[in-house]
């Protein structure tokens, strides 16, 4: 195989806007994935491009800049990713909870995002279907969603006009780093190309590709689970999720929900969105169950009984499929992208965890940014490989 300026490993939706992104910067990129496009974790998932589910400060920056990236593509790009901008609802069930979510939208709103809460009345005037005790929720305006393999795609497609190439059932095995430890080859079932850089966009599969070069990369698998409904008239209008979700999501350990055990054992959090055919993707649960990808009863039970809480009527509704992902956790919740000091020429773009669509789009832009050695749109110093050396020595 010939030789090229990078190479990026894996074509999920981060691997497909990175090339993308440094095919515009000029560069020659070969992307090489293990199977096919979209082939892991960005296809068994939801389909949102949020910020109403992101912290304060660099969460939401990431999120929202993101979604204004797509806006933008959706206009540009020659494949249909059905982006759709219809805002999002965060319901609360109880007071407590509409208390800690007034607090939340207030902070998002003083930062300049279009958030801000919802009566009774408001948020039942909207979404029709929603159970008639819950008592608010906040609403998130600049929301959005788009179908996910429809993004690699689209970011494959665009990349491909610029000249980048693509590798399907192609796994890395190994890399090769000349006298100076600087990457200098991926070396692949279809032979060795010859590069500078490696892009490691392997998603939950980030660390083995690390440890081809000896380093330890902190992501886990986190499994989530998904129901599809049949089709139907639109049961609900765009994305609502419970506001304990949020709670689920960043382990808030002072929070308790009055769930079922079933409920509570999985870690569900209801989050309902419709497709543009009028079926609803249903989900999830956050659960440590390494690589397994395979639904549960159980679980999807669990997922059900809380559906049903939120919008009854979803009891009369048929489930025709269901399917597992996973989710690339780390610690603190935010992604990596940045390089590595210890391997020059190694690059990370991994660990998205739960926000891997939504962040796709700026994710690309910001690493073709730190390859070419631009400085980057904003300040990313919380999403550098470093961070968890510096961790490890202050625990230390
Ligand atoms: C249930 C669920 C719901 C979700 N909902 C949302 C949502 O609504 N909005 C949102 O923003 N995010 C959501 N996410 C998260 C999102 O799906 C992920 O963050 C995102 O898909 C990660 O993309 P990725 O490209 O990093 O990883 P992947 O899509 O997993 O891509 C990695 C690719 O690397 C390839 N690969 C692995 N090893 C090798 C190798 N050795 N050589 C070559 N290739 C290799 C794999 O085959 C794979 O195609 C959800 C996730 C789950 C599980």
């Amino acid at each position: 195989m010939k030789a090229f300026d990078t190479v990026v490993v894996g074509a999920g939706v981060i691997g497909s806007s990175v090339a993308y992104h440094l095919a515009k910067k000029g560069l020659n990129v070969a992307v090489i994935e293990r199977g096919d496009i979209a082939s892991g974790t960005s296809s068994s998932c939801d389909a949102s491009l949020l910020i109403c589910d992101k912290k304060p400060g660099i969460d939401t920056k990431l999120g929202y800049e993101s979604i204004m990236l797509y806006k933008k593509y959706a206009q540009e790009f020659s494949y249909d990713f059905e982006f759709a901008q219809r805002g999002s609802i965060y319901v609360c069930e109880t007071e407590q909870e509409l208390e800690v979510a007034r607090e939340y939208a207030k902070a998002q709103a003083d930062d300049g995002y279009p958030m801000r809460m919802m009566d009774k009345h408001e948020i039942h005037e909207v979404e029709p279907n929603l159970a008639d005790d819950l008592v608010g929720g906040i609403w998130t305006e600049c929301d959005a969603s788009a179908t996910p393999m429809a993004v690699a795609f689209a970011f494959i497609e665009e990349a491909k006009k610029l000249g980048a190439k693509v590798f399907t059932q192609c796994p890395i095995k190994g890399i090769k780093l000349d006298e100076k430890g600087h990457v200098e080859a991926a070396i692949t079932d279809k032979g060795e190309i010859k590069t500078k850089r490696i892009i490691n966009c392997a998603g939950v599969w980030s660390p083995e590709v690390g440890k081809m070069v000896g380093i330890d990369i902190p992501i886990k698998p986190r499994q989530g689970q998904i129901l599809i409904t049949e089709r139907t008239f639109n049961i609900v209008n765009r994305k609502i999720q419970e506001f304990g979700y949020m709670l689920s999501k960043f382990e808030d350990v002072n929070y308790t929900r009055k769930v079922s055990e079933l409920v509570e054992k999985h870690n569900v959090a209801f989050v309902i969105e419709p497709t543009l055919s009028d079926n609803c993707i249903v989900g999830s649960c956050r659960e440590f169950v390494g690589y397994d990808r395979k639904n549960d009863i159980e679980v999807m039970q669990a997922l059900a009984e809380r559906a049903i809480r939120f919008v009854p009527i979803l009891k009369d509704v048929n489930v025709i499929r269901a399917y597992a992902g996973l989710r690339p956790w780390v610690v603190d919740h935010l992604p990596i992208v940045s390089g590595v000091e210890e391997v020059p020429g190694f690059y990370i773009a991994a660990g998205h965890e739960g926000d891997g669509i939504s962040m796709a789009a700026i994710t690309g832009k910001l690493m073709s940014q730190i390859v070419v050695g631009e400085e980057t749109d904003f300040n990313i110093d919380k999403l550098s490989f470093s961070r968890f050396k510096k961790a490890k020595t202050a625990t230390n």
